[in-house]
């Protein structure tokens, strides 16, 4: 009886002794899985990176030194685009629709289209007054999309609409149009197009030069204020201006000025102060469709 206590004290010593050994392997194996899991996770993280920067190296992008991605920069576009056609004839499709041009023209968006293979030499806009020609503005559309892409130009197209029956206003619609294509984008060159003028050659080029330049040969309008300017229009050769003129009547609320031989002759009073800087609108709405921006406007006065 005596001696039982040591050995029941030595017992109970060696349960706790491998209690405590067995929570001291535990531990550590435990703190071991953790302090593993932990570093687990910025070694994946360096993995993904390095993984991601592969994949976007694949892309042919760089990660910049916040890791966001950037795009690297593109070469300038060439002087003449390889994918010019020259001349073309023109068909025009009685029943063509403006979703039958959408799907022609999947990379035009919002109106705007940007070479991908190469840096544009310059972003043109291009501004079509329009009131009542639905049918000549679909034509033009299917034609100058792919022409403009063809140039590898950088360029938006804008209809500024008239609404109202008050005389149309051409020259004041431009005008708008100007301004309001700026407040979108630092435009490098602006083209003034009729809706019923189709080009058919793509060598005539949709681009600006020091000069304005008149893409039109054989319908030659005034041009007497750029001349007031002291500036020299240019034109392409004549068998590369040419344009399919869709027909038409004269429509109602564009009737000949009786007044227009007046008005030239105030041309070299107002010019300076006539224009630009004169160009009081009502701005109705800019809506975004998928083939052009539309801009409509309601003058106040009839001139
Ligand atoms: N225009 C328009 N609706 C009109 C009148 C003119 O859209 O009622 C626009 C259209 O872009 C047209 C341009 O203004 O091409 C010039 O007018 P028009 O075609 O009547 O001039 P012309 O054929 O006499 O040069
Ligand atoms: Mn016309």
């Amino acid at each position: 009886m005596g001696c039982n206590p040591p050995y029941h004290l030595s017992y109970r010593l060696r349960l706790l002794l491998l209690f405590t050994l067995c929570l001291t392997v535990v531990g550590w194996a435990t703190s071991n899985y953790f302090v593993g899991a932990i570093q687990v996770i910025p070694k994946a993280k360096d993995f993904m990176a390095s993984f991601h920067k592969v994949i976007h190296l694949g892309n042919e992008e760089t990660l910049g030194h916040d890791g966001a991605t950037k795009k690297p920069e593109l070469a300038n576009c060439p002087s003449v685009s390889p994918n010019l056609r020259g001349q073309s004839k023109l068909v025009f499709k009685p029943d063509l629709t403006l979703e039958e041009i959408e799907a022609e023209n999947p990379k035009v968006s919002r109106g705007r289209y940007h070479p991908e293979e190469c840096k544009a030499l310059q972003r043109v806009a291009i501004l079509i007054p329009h009131r009542n020609r639905e049918k000549h503005l679909i034509y033009l559309l299917e034609h100058l999309h792919p022409f403009l892409q063809r140039q590898q130009l950088d360029y938006g197209i804008y209809i500024i609409h008239q609404t109202g029956s008050k005389k149309f206003n051409r020259a004041k619609l431009l005008n708008v149009g100007y301004l309001e294509a700026l407040k979108e984008e630092n435009w490098d060159c602006f083209v003034f197009h009729d809706v019923d003028l189709v080009p058919e050659n793509d060598f005539n080029l949709y681009t600006c030069g020091d000069q304005p330049k008149h893409l039109v040969v054989g319908r030659n309008s005034t041009g007497y204020r750029v001349e007031l300017h002291k500036m020299k229009i240019s034109r392409p050769k004549p068998d590369v201006g040419k344009y399919t003129m869709i027909f038409h009547t004269r429509d109602k609320g564009n009737e000949v000025n009786m007044g227009r031989m007046k008005l030239l002759q105030q041309m070299s009073r107002v010019w300076k102060t006539d224009g630009l800087s004169s160009c009081s609108y009502r701005l109705l709405s800019v809506e975004h469709n998928p083939l052009y921006a539309n801009i409509t406007v309601d003058f106040w006065t009839a001139a």
